[in-house]
């Protein structure tokens, strides 16, 4: 059993992906060819945002939007304190300082009432300008934009959405990779939509901005691929990955329904047994990942148990941002229950072909462990 089985969802449409690698191999425009517009204007129209810019990887991502803002020395930028080390790493790369903000217990991303309090304390003991708020959707989910953007108004804060782990997620009915002055999203093979290698996109709804981004993107781009008016960087989207992602995006509406399903089976099987996935109103998950929390056992106890019975978990993340070595000089305000979790959070396989017959041995094996 694998924990995201990439095969089976490439076998549902094997021959499409197959003539669409061909078709950029015969025609040869391998970098910035046509499939690439053509998927920045399906993506965006998907999100419905007015501007989506392909690009490397989903950290470049978060890196071109940064620069684009213009954020960097002498900035503070909020970051949640449990999220893949990218989403911290960029404020770093940028040369401005993190600081971390705790999350909620239930929805794990940002708190707001964390970030508030943060900003509160920061007046009476200032380090660096508060510039920006990076919000995560993790696990899928999106976060409460609501609460983020009211406080990113009032203190005058650009936020970024890092929407790695949630494109195809809606918060009232809004898509995710469409909150905040620029969002970000990941097309790493593991992610919800994946491509075949590394990929990634930002998304905004302003002309500026977006001509802004397509520039850093670009080694800094004026009016022509030589007039260089600022330092960028190189970070385009393959052509073959665009093509391949044109593809996957056909299925992916299927996926989604297939992903919901399988938590539905999940969280039916799993209430009591374990903390399942705290769905909040007007929220609709991608489930880029199904996370548990053990309740009178230890998860090592438990991830034993089942990979003795050939089944895979992970854990996202075995360690909070402020505590990783890298992180040790950056400035964090709260990070309590992002400690907690990362002790005692794992993931189940999770992918939208998971056979019933299969989860079903993952819950029996999951509900033996607690037995
Ligand atoms: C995967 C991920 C990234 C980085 O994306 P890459 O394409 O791997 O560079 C950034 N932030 C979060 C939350 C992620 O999950």
């Amino acid at each position: 059993m694998q924990f995201i089985d990439l095969q089976a969802q490439r076998h549902q449409i094997a021959k499409e992906i197959d003539n669409a690698i061909a078709n950029v191999f015969e025609h040869g425009h391998f970098i910035n060819g046509p499939e690439v517009k053509d998927l920045g204007e399906k993506l965006a129209g998907h999100v419905d945002a007015n501007h989506c810019i392909p690009c490397g990887n989903g950290t470049d991502a978060l890196q071109i939007a940064l620069m684009a803002l213009n954020i960097g020395p002498g900035d503070l930028v909020f970051v949640p304190a449990f999220s893949f080390f990218a989403t911290a790493e960029v404020v770093s790369l940028v040369g401005a300082t993190v600081a971390f903000v705790d999350i909620c217990d239930k929805t794990y991303n940002l708190c707001p009432i964390a970030l508030e309090s943060a900003l509160l304390n920061h007046a009476k003991n200032p380090k660096g300008r508060p510039a920006a708020v990076i919000a995560v959707d993790l696990f899928g989910q999106s976060a409460d934009y609501t609460a983020i953007k009211d406080i990113c108004n009032r203190y005058d804060l650009k936020l970024i959405e890092d929407a790695a782990q949630s494109f195809g997620a809606t918060f009232h009915g809004r898509a995710c990779c469409n909150f905040g002055d620029i969002a970000t999203t990941s097309f790493f093979p593991a992610k919800p939509l994946g491509c075949y290698g590394d990929g990634g996109a930002v998304f905004c709804n302003d002309a500026e901005l977006a001509s802004m981004v397509r520039s850093i993107a670009n080694h800094g781009q004026g009016e022509h691929k030589y007039d260089n008016v600022r330092i960028g960087m190189n970070s385009r989207l393959d052509t073959v990955q665009a093509a391949i992602l044109i593809e996957k995006l056909k299925l992916f509406p299927q996926e989604i329904a297939n992903r919901e399903m399988v938590a539905k089976t999940y969280t039916e099987a799993l209430e009591g047994a374990y903390v399942t996935p705290f769905q909040a109103e007007h929220s609709r998950s991608v489930w880029a990942q199904y996370s548990l929390l053990p309740i009178n056992h230890s998860r090592e106890e438990i991830i034993n148990k089942l990979k003795q019975a050939g089944i895979p978990t992970a854990i996202y993340y075995p360690r909070a941002l402020p505590d990783l070595p890298a992180m040790s000089e950056e400035i964090t305000y709260s990070a309590e229950n992002a400690r907690k979790l990362s002790q005692n959070i794992f993931s189940i396989p999770m992918h939208p072909w998971l056979n019933s017959d299969n989860q079903q041995r993952i819950i029996e094996e999951l509900r033996n462990a607690v037995s």
